[in-house]
């Protein structure tokens, strides 16, 4: 870097800045030791988390010569590709930039990271959750790591995993998500602030691999955590890209070294080990039931966010088409791999023939033989009744052509009407396979919902106009997510009001998490003073 681009730089920042002197000494210093030979590149040396000057000068660096820096991360000619944002595929599983051999020692850095990570200033913490976002929106990224979760998991859809991985990038709160109460009185002044837990362990499922990874890390490092992620192994090289680009423009962004880890190899042990490391002072599970129940017997404060069996309710008041629309497009959404996404339809009988004919309109193939629907039983569903690993998250047009029916290629789910105890109503599938149960009234219609969703208090959906039924439905099914009237995926943000999350923690009771969930309430006493009524 040339003098005069400094002195630029310099002018830059401290104009309309009314600097003291010093500041001023202590910016063009910084300046000029970065523009030092071997300091070039993506990534600068995280400075110490110290002196708030420092942090507020690192603030302004970045912005000044940030992208000067960075350069190679937009042109592609990196001089320094070891720091540079855009990671081969073939290297994202090498150890470095926040991934090591082994979970000691991924937990051990992690828990150094946050011990410094404590005296970074509030907006420094928003400066670095900015910079994540910032990687994950950029429009090129996201349709890498939404293909390459397709390709490795062999589950859902790019466009839709696009939208998802975008959702998360955009909608999950940050720091404003912490709130501090203040009580005062005769005695003083108390404040309850929204403390980290410290290095939190993140278990992160193959169905969202990567919306879950930038989810997780919004929220936890706004909280002012560590992270020591536990990705499904099906998931590994796009889950440890994702940490690796995380890692790299926390690095950029001054952050200290190693907020946000992993471990080359994720396994089942690997994740055990985790849960057992006396530094993991919390376990989050977006899973199954197995890895919620391991969590909650783990002995440590641990967020369960498991299965659901999200219904769908239609009684005769509701604007069929609409909700055949809705219907089609919630159960299609990333090919029903979502945990919110329609599972099973319950159809009042005055109109189950009139919404069956709306769903076939709007893309759904309807199976009648009962010998195709036998193959189809064979081929989604193990011995014992559950889905086919293999099966999951597969288009319905994959679906059909593997039972030898060939569908048109704008076919988006498959509708086969059923008893209420088919393993098709009973089991979640993930898979836009729609099983419909017809009723003969809407209050039939809501217990019978409330059954099917086995009481994971996740999600359900109601298309009705009758307010005392959708508020009954409400009240009693008792989910996290109600969505009234719309696809499913509007309770996740995408076309609803409301921030985002991956992880919906139903068992322990969090609901929607957000920062807020990844911290402690901890109280500050000021006693006899500082009450100014
Ligand atoms: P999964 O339970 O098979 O795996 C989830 C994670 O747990 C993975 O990282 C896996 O490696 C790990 N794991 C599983 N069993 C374990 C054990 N015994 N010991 C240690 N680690 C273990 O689930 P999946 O197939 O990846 O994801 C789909 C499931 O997750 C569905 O049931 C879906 O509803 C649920 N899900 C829930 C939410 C939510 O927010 N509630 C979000 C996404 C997915």
């Amino acid at each position: 870097m040339k003098d005069s681009d400094i002195e630029d730089a310099v002018a830059r920042v401290l104009s309309g800045y009314t600097a003291p002197k010093s500041l001023e000494a202590t910016v063009t210093k910084a300046l000029t030791d970065l523009a030092k030979p071997g300091t070039q590149g993506c990534v600068r040396e995280a400075p110490k988390p110290a002196d708030p000057i420092d942090d507020i000068i690192g603030g302004i660096l970045t912005r000044e010569l940030g992208e000067k820096n960075c350069s190679c991360c937009k042109a592609g000619s990196c001089t320094a590709p070891a720091n540079c944002l855009s990671i081969p595929d073939d290297q994202a599983e090498t150890v470095g930039d926040g991934i090591f051999a082994t979970m000691d020692a991924a937990v051990e850095a992690a828990a150094e990271a946050q011990r410094q990570y404590l005296f970074c200033s509030m907006s420094a913490r928003k400066r670095f959750i900015d910079g994540l976002r910032e990687v994950f929106l950029n429009p090129a990224l996201l349709e890498r790591i939404s293909r390459l979760a397709v390709e490795q998991t062999g589950m859902g859809n790019v466009a839709h995993k696009i939208i998802k991985n975008r959702l998360a990038a955009e909608k999950t709160p940050g720091i404003e998500d912490l709130t501090t109460e203040a009580q005062s009185g005769d005695d003083g002044l108390t404040l309850v602030e929204l403390s980290a837990y410290g290095v939190i362990g993140a278990i992160t499922p193959t169905t969202n691999p990567t919306e879950t990874i930038i989810c997780n890390a919004i929220g936890m490092l706004a909280a002012g955590n560590a992270v020591v992620f536990s990705p499904h192994p099906r998931a590994r090289g796009v889950s440890l890209l994702a940490i690796k680009l995380i890692n790299r423009k926390l690095a950029a962004l001054g952050a200290p070294a190693n907020l946000v880890v992993t471990v080359q190899a994720p396994s089942i042990e690997n994740t055990n080990a985790m849960m057992a490391h006396p530094k993991v002072r919390m376990l989050v599970a977006t899973g199954g039931p197995a890895i919620v129940k391991t969590v909650l017997s783990s002995g440590k404060k641990a967020i369960g966010a498991g299965a659901g069996n999200p219904p769908v309710v239609v009684d005769e008041t509701a604007d069929i088409p609409k909700a055949a629309l809705d219907i089609v497009n919630g159960c299609s959404f990333d090919n029903n791999m979502p945990c919110v996404a329609e599972k099973e339809l319950i159809a009042v009988a005055e109109i189950a023939d009139f919404l069956t004919a709306e769903l076939v309109r709007n893309g759904a193939h309807r199976l009648t033989d009962p010998a195709q629907i036998a193959a189809l039983e064979k081929l989604v569903l193990t011995e014992k009744g559950g889905p086919q690993t293999g099966c999951v998250g597969k288009s319905a047009v994959w679906l059909l052509d593997k039972i030898g029916v060939k569908a048109a290629p704008e076919t988006r789910i498959i509708l086969i009407e059923t008893g209420k105890d088919h393993p098709f109503v009973v089991e979640e599938l993930m898979m836009p396979i729609l099983p419909l149960v017809r009723v003969a009234c809407v209050d039939e219609a809501i217990d019978l919902a409330v059954v099917l969703e086995h009481g994971n208090r996740h999600t359900a959906i109601m298309h009705s106009t009758n307010v005392r039924k959708l508020t009954k439905m409400a009240k009693l099914i008792q989910t996290t997510i109600f969505v009234k009237n719309g696809p499913s995926y509007a309770g996740l943000g995408v076309g609803g009001e409301g921030y985002a999350t991956f992880t919906i923690a139903g068992p322990t009771g969090e609901g929607l998490t957000s920062a807020r969930s990844f911290a402690r309430r901890r109280k500050c006493v000021m006693v006899e003073a500082l009450n100014v009524r």
